[in-house]
């Protein structure tokens, strides 16, 4: 089973293009983000933790996502492969993934990595906090946070899986549609 990582700054618009891909090839669609905001609706004292941190705009600690990531991936395993939205965002995630995909014999195809600049973000933000009911959307601070939470944390994961699979950058910035062919014109 292939594994293929989809990663960006908040606001890239990875999960709009990963239901795409999903549509378009077949992988299983699996989004840390998804999955905490589960946890939270099913209202486990868990759900409840890791809304804390989410809500502000900060990551969910590292042994709880690992915990919960474990989950997702023994719940969603196909013969297509999974395309993996979000998760890592740290550096110690990226150790928690490969030791979890290692130890089931799974490998990292590639990385799908989408570049917007920090204003077109916080533009995109600040559209999307019109039209949305996540806590996290809502304001300019939590927009800013979580930008600088990637540039600081999980800008670096991706340099540093450079070395363990074929990392595919592409710019997102154009309409959905244009982004979408950019993608499926370099995916393997
Ligand atoms: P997303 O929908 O991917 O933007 O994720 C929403 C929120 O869920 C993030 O801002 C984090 O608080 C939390 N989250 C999702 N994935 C992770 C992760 N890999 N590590 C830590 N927190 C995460």
């Amino acid at each position: 089973m292939k594994i293929i990582l989809i990663t960006g700054p908040p606001y890239c618009g990875k999960g709009t293009q990963a239901k795409i891909i999903e549509g378009q090839f077949g992988f299983r669609h699996i989004s840390t983000g998804d999955a905490v905001r589960a946890e939270k609706q099913s209202g486990s004292d868990l759900g409840l933790t890791m809304a804390s941190f989410s809500e502000r705009g900060e990551l969910v600690p590292d042994e709880i996502m690992k915990d919960l990531f474990a989950k997702v991936l023994d719940k969603n395993r196909t013969e297509e492969g999974i395309l993996l939205d979000g998760y890592p965002r740290t550096r110690l995630q990226v150790d928690h993934l490969l030791e979890l995909t290692e130890a089931r014999n799974l490998s990292i195809r590639s990385v799908i990595n989408i570049e917007v600049p920090k204003e077109e973000l916080l533009v995109r933000a600040k559209q999307r906090a019109e039209g949305s009911d996540r806590p996290d959307d809502k304001d300019r601070n939590t927009h800013l946070r979580r930008i600088e939470i990637f540039e600081q944390q999980t800008k670096p994961c991706i340099d540093y899986l450079q070395n363990q699979a074929l990392v595919l950058s592409l710019s997102g910035i154009g309409n959905v549609e244009q982004v979408s062919k950019r993608i499926a014109a370099c995916l393997p």
